[in-house]
């Protein structure tokens, strides 16, 4: 029995050997038939079913729009960057649909890019391919995935059955993310523009990751894009198993529980794991405050280095249950765990009128700015969480804080950490400056959106 159910699968178990190869073969002229013959350790397996009727999702529409850009656009074009903007479209052959293709010429007629086009974003088109001209079909996603799938490659080796398998633009798939946790896959989408091509998608996908489970997840906009969405809905299962209850998997060894439904992101923030290993190295008899704890990755990390105390807080009650399962799973009672669901910035201000001081504090909030806008204040609110995580930190202790707002760039991020902790009377001492692990790549500047100080103060 495949892992889809079907009970008449087509299957290839393919050796390791020549990985590198394919990997070269990915990036040029790829093709399915040759590539399966290279697939290391994968079971492929042709077809995925539904328990959503294809006929439902509609087909890609043959029909190319044909578009020229602006100057400075096009030069972001040339130079990798996967988003062209609505006004910078200068000439259009005609208005489509989402997930229409849309292809990009200079002014010499000259092939420049092909894209997914998406009228209802002012991101309108997301770049799949610039410079040669591609087919954009099964497989052309299969390649895309093979490549993904060979960077993640080496974590499995590293007892970790839960990271991204796909990082969206990173991994020049725009506007979509896969996560997998163990036996699960997650595909969250961020633009209407997939939906058309989500058959082909899919296919390939259970073929280079095959999984029990496949769920679907829609970003918040997107799911009021009804019109757009064919009868798929956020948390539907697209496999034909629906997981019973939460998932298990495991980061670094230790086992977590991600629920991809309810959950918030995919379930787990897997983007911290480097982080969070960083993190156990430095807890070795500390105490250590976990703040925006979610459902204490960190927590568990400190425990099993050998933390003596730690506190998980979270504003969320239900994170913070998980919180409490996650640290059972893993049976580690040396440390003792407190658990505290109110607002971050309230417990801290308690602690600290009633002098209760850390060896540790983790900080690491949800993002504050969504906008360029928002950016100003969301400085202002790491500066104030700095300052207070610095009332609890016994002097000489250790700050870990992160942001993920992609719209606060690194420096600024950084430079409010010094300044509040100058204003606090507080010398601060770099340890490190880290971003996310390599399930998280960066190939554009707005995919660099995890950053994280560890210092001493
Ligand atoms: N550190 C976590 C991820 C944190 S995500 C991990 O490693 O998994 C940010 C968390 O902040 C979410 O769990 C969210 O519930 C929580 N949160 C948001 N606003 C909050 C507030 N005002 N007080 C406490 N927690 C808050």
């Amino acid at each position: 029995m495949c892992p889809h159910g079907d009970t008449n699968p087509e299957w290839f178990i393919i050796g390791r050997a020549k990985r590198e190869k394919m990997l070269i073969e990915t990036e040029s002229t790829f093709s399915w038939q040759e590539a399966k013959l290279f697939i290391p350790y994968c079971i492929i397996h042709p077809t995925m079913d539904y328990n959503t009727s294809r006929s439902q999702l509609p087909a890609p529409s043959t029909k190319r729009i044909a578009l020229r850009i602006s100057a400075p656009a096009e030069r972001a074009l040339r130079q990798g960057h996967p988003w062209v903007f609505d006004q910078s479209i200068t000439e259009q052959s005609h208005t489509g649909a989402p997930g229409d293709l849309a292809v990009i010429f200079d002014d010499k007629r000259r092939f420049l890019a092909i894209g997914l086009y998406d009228p209802t974003s002012s991101i309108r088109v997301r770049i799949l391919q610039a410079r040669d001209p591609a087919t954009i079909n099964a497989d052309w996603f299969r390649a895309k995935l093979v490549s993904a799938a060979l960077v993640r490659e080496s974590l499995e080796g590293m007892n970790t059955t839960g990271y991204r398998l796909v990082h969206g633009e990173n991994d020049g798939l725009p506007g979509l993310v896969i996560d997998r946790y163990a036996d699960a896959l997650v595909l969250k989408l961020y633009t209407p523009a997939w939906i058309p091509h989500l058959k082909d998608f899919c296919e390939a996908l259970a073929q280079v990751s095959p999984a029990t489970h496949l769920i679907l997840r829609l970003n918040r906009s997107l799911q009021k894009q009804t019109e757009f969405l064919h009868g798929l809905s956020d948390g539907m299962t697209l496999s034909l198993l629906a997981p019973e209850g939460l998932i298990l998997f495991k980061e670094n060894g230790l086992i977590f529980e991600s629920d991809p439904i309810h959950g918030q992101k995919t379930g787990f923030f897997l983007d911290q794991r480097d982080n969070r290993a960083r993190v156990e190295k430095l807890s070795k008899d500390r105490s250590v405050l976990n703040v925006f704890s979610y459902t204490g990755g960190f927590s568990v990390y400190v425990a099993r280095g050998g933390a003596k105390e730690v506190v998980s807080v979270d504003s969320s009650a239900p994170a913070i249950e998980a919180a409490v399962r996650n640290m059972d799973y893993n049976k580690l009672v040396s440390a003792s765990h407190e658990t505290i669901a109110e607002d971050a910035f309230e417990v801290l201000e308690k602690m600290q009128s009633q002098k209760r001081l850390f060896d540790l504090v983790i900080i690491d909030p949800p993002m504050f700015a969504q906008s360029e806008k928002q950016s100003a204040g969301a400085l202002s609110a790491y500066r104030k969480l700095t300052h207070l995580g610095l009332g609890v930190l016994r002097r000489g202790g250790t700050l870990v804080q992160a942001s993920c707002s992609s719209r606060v760039d690194a420096d600024s991020f950084f430079e409010s950490i010094h300044q509040s902790a100058k204003e606090a009377n507080r010398g601060l001492t770099e340890i490190e400056r880290t971003g996310h692990g390599i399930d998280h790549p960066v190939t554009f500047k707005e995919g660099a959106y995890l950053k994280c100080l560890f210092a001493t103060a």
